[in-house]
């Protein structure tokens, strides 16, 4: 009898100990495949004036602050970005919204959803006129009335592409786009991103749109701005500085969302990489080149 107790112990007692080797080299992979990718990657710069980082005092936040302080995660099946679009738009700006879901989707490996606007949704209340870029909708009124009361059950994010400009709040001349991370919506406006229409163009526009989409639901898994790196979830204050950020996330940001959404760090380059190669974009699949043959090496 005490040595069947005794064996058994030592059964769990042994099980355990695997489980927790198990998760130490689970751990501490991430750590090492964040030190492998950190040399690829820029240390930020002082800000110059006029630049987020001047005008905003902003912390860091690590790994271990972003882990302990509980990010919201994909519970309860919700596992899905879902995408609506408000406003009528050219073919050129469909394409971009269909080029920046297929982006999306690779960027954070989840299903991406088309989902129309309600038909009894006023999208129109609230708005104003400008001169120069015609009617302005409210953001706010678009995520509380019109995206929020329709957000899929199985919805990580609803985001909202529109081509009308938008304004957050009276006294605010514009806004490019604005989240609720509390109720997991967002809208953003292309209006101001240049003319998708316009050949010489349309790269800017794409790209403006995909850094901020991804930098939002980057928000959106509570994932703050990066102080530290040159990175897709550092701050802007305007488009121009926007187009010098990173579209990708530095090594710190991507341990972050892979520890968050229980992704490997190599099929996330993988399939970001697989983008850039369709679009023939040579700097960006270097760039993912380097970075999976540094997580690769011993
Ligand atoms: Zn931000
Ligand atoms: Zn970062």
């Amino acid at each position: 009898m005490l040595n069947q107790k005794y064996v058994r112990t030592l059964l769990v007692g042994g099980i355990l100990c695997l489980l927790m080797i198990s998760c130490k080299e689970k751990k501490d992979s991430r750590v090492v495949i964040q030190q492998k990718l950190t040399p690829l990657h820029k240390l930020k710069e002082q800000p110059m004036p006029g630049e987020w980082l001047a005008e905003h005092k902003e912390t860091y936040q690590s790994f271990e602050t972003y882990v302990n302080k509980k990010p919201t995660r994909l519970d309860g099946g919700r596992d899905k970005i879902y995408i609506m679009r408000i406003g009528t738009f050219s073919p050129a700006e469909l394409q971009i919204v269909s080029k920046a879901a297929r982006y999306l989707w690779l960027f954070y490996g989840l299903q991406v959803k088309y989902v129309s606007v309600p038909e009894n949704a006023n999208f129109l209340k609230d708005s104003r006129e400008r001169e120069d870029t015609g009617i302005q909708l409210s953001a706010s009124l678009i995520l509380n009335d019109v995206l929020a009361p329709v957000l899929p059950g199985d919805a990580a994010v609803l985001i909202a592409f529109t081509t009308y400009d938008l304004y957050p709040r009276p006294d605010w001349n514009y806004v490019f786009g604005l989240a609720s991370l509390k109720k997991r919506v967002g809208v953003w406006s292309i209006n101001r991103f240049g003319c998708a229409d316009n050949p010489k163009e349309f790269d800017q526009v794409f790209q403006r749109t995909i850094r901020t989409a991804t930098h939002e639901i980057g928000h959106m898994f509570s994932i703050r701005h990066c102080v530290k790196y040159e990175c897709c979830m550092n701050g802007s204050n305007n488009k121009y500085e926007m187009d010098g950020r990173p579209t990708y996330f530095c090594p710190e940001c991507l341990r972050k969302l892979c520890w968050n959404l229980k992704q490997d760090e190599k099929q996330h380059l993988t399939r970001v990489r697989s983008f850039w190669i369709n679009e023939k974009n040579y700097e960006l699949i270097g760039f993912y080149d380097r970075s999976i043959k540094a997580i690769s090496e011993d």
